[in-house]
């Protein structure tokens, strides 16, 4: 038996919404430095994991905001509407993988950070860790992504 726990939870900020995921199931993790993301979280770049929706279990209702990515892509970000904070965001095209906000964990501790999406926007004031992998906007493995899910049925 294992003792140690693979699940983690997660919040917005008034507890309206929680979820728990488990972290073994975590395909990547990422910071996107693109301007959408600077956007919505105020910030320099967003954290994000990437983790088949099987995996999230998520409790409340999140309001989704949708927009145009660069690739054409539909993304739809998900707040709490209460506080407003952002929890997860998925691409229309590919909804079965959700892009979990590293932020909103309990504990964030066990997270490492694979790539960094979108260097060319990133700021002076936060820029890319340059000691891992750097991608100047969308990643192909967005694309490379389906071939993934295939194994996750
Ligand atoms: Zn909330
Ligand atoms: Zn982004």
């Amino acid at each position: 038996m294992n003792k140690e726990s693979s699940i983690e939870a997660g919040r917005c900020q008034c507890g309206d919404n929680t979820y728990t995921l488990d972290k073994n199931k975590v395909i990547s993790a990422h910071h996107c430095h693109c301007k959408d993301c600077q956007r919505t979280t105020g910030s320099g770049k967003a954290t994000i994991l990437f983790i088949a929706k099987k995996y999230v279990d998520l409790n409340g209702e999140l309001k989704f905001f949708e927009s145009k990515g660069s690739s054409g892509s539909h993304v739809r970000r998900g707040f709490c509407p209460n506080c407003g904070s952002g929890i997860l965001s998925y691409s229309k095209e590919i909804s079965r993988i959700l892009y979990v906000k590293a932020g909103t964990l309990d504990d964030s501790s066990w997270i490492t950070i694979d790539s960094n999406f979108f260097t060319k926007s990133a700021n002076n004031w936060n820029k890319p860790d340059e000691s891992i992998k750097c991608f100047d906007g969308n990643p192909s493995i967005m694309s490379g992504l389906k071939s993934i899910l295939k194994s996750f049925t």
